[in-house]
């Protein structure tokens, strides 16, 4: 006789596990289940371990090791529910849903028996949801065709999933594929990367509403993590007075000496602080000396033994180069403000303002190619 041994793993998060083992006396099991819990406690976790289970509920499925039968199970207060046969959604997913329900429910009954069991609920739940289909039990199969694994060349695919609209009365199928064909002909330089085996369309739902919310909950969250703005351990000593976290910015650096005073304005896509121990680093490592005027700048006095004080200014925020932006707005907003500067002293170059912008070239296809 077998006995079920049920793991239960409390970790950050909970999870299940299930093993069976040949049926042994009580001390043997007891022995057994603490060495388990040893091995888990030396690597920090901790688990409970039930054991001399005959009949257990895991996830969807009631197995009972003595009879070796097993059959759905739910919990006392859990209903499906799914959705609606008229809902706004593709025809396909509407047509397949009563055959996986059937699928699933064969693959976790035994035999027809404990089918027809079960099924009641959920035959319930697809008529008031507006299908009529019978359910009926899907003989399980032990052709040895269909378990064998048939060797399969992954293929990249790009998948173009379009929101699906019962609205739109435009095949946007056979547009896009006719699209494809028109643009990236046999003989292209891309056409290797898009013809109609590597890109493939398949139309994807919405989120539902509670989706919707929950986004906007944590996006919430985000924004109230966002506005830890600092993360200097002494606070008096951020470069830009407790702004050092914040992204997409372009900046001024007013490096002052006894006599004059210099600007210089550069941008930054990502934190603050990384971009301006970047610019510290290039002050320390004479290889790094040409990086930037500024760091040109600081060497030429740090050669000439002159001492400068160096101080930090956000002047504006920009959005970050995202794909399909016709430009790079933080590039723009870093060139108005080298343009309109009224310093006379700039260290930054008027030619600068014909730069192109570095941030679309991470998306460049070139990559590819
Ligand atoms: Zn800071
Ligand atoms: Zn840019």
């Amino acid at each position: 006789m077998m006995f079920l041994v049920l793991f239960l793993l409390t970790l950050e998060y909970r999870d299940d596990g299930l093993a069976m083992i040949p049926a042994a006396n009580g001390p043997k099991m007891d022995k057994l289940r603490k060495q388990i819990g040893s091995v888990f406690k030396k690597e920090g976790l901790k688990i409970t371990v039930t054991t001399n289970l005959v009949e257990v509920n895991f996830l969807d499925v009631t197995l009972n090791a003595v009879n070796g039968r097993y059959c759905p199970y739910r919990k006392p207060n859990d209903h499906p529910l799914y959705i609606n046969a008229q809902s706004n959604h593709p025809p396909n997913i509407i047509k397949q849903l009563p055959k996986m329900i059937t699928k699933r429910l064969s693959d976790i009954s035994c035999d027809a028996e404990e089918f027809n069991k079960a099924k009641g609920a959920y035959e319930q739940a697809l008529r008031s949801s507006g299908y009529d289909e019978k359910m009926e039990y899907i003989e399980k199969t032990s052709n040895p065709a269909d378990s064998k694994v048939r060797r399969k060349r992954t293929r990249n695919i790009i998948w173009y999933n379009p929101p699906y609209s019962l609205n739109v009365t435009t095949n946007i199928g056979k547009k896009f594929l006719w699209l494809l064909a028109k643009h990236f002909p046999r003989g292209h330089r891309l056409n290797k990367i898009f013809n109609k085996n590597t890109v493939k369309l398949s139309y994807s739902c919405l989120p539902n509403v509670s989706t919707i919310l929950n986004s906007t909950r944590s996006q919430k969250t985000v924004e109230e993590k966002e506005d830890r703005m600092c993360n200097c351990r002494n606070k008096a000593k951020c470069p830009i007075s407790g702004e050092c976290l914040k992204t997409a910015v372009v900046y001024e650096a007013t490096l002052q000496t006894e006599e004059t005073q210099y600007q210089y304005i550069g941008l930054t896509e990502h934190t603050f602080k990384a971009r301006y121990n970047a610019h510290k680093s290039s002050f320390n490592n004479e290889n790094q000396r040409l990086s930037t005027e500024l760091s040109k700048k600081v060497w030429e006095l740090k050669e000439q033994h002159v001492p400068y004080n160096l101080k930090w200014t956000i002047l504006r925020h920009g959005q970050p180069y995202r794909g399909g932006m016709r430009a790079c707005d933080l590039c723009l907003t870093e060139k108005l403000c080298i343009l309109t500067s009224k310093h006379e002293n700039l260290l930054n170059k008027r030619r600068e303002i014909l730069n192109k912008c570095r941030h679309m070239n991470k998306l460049l296809l070139k990559k590819c190619l």
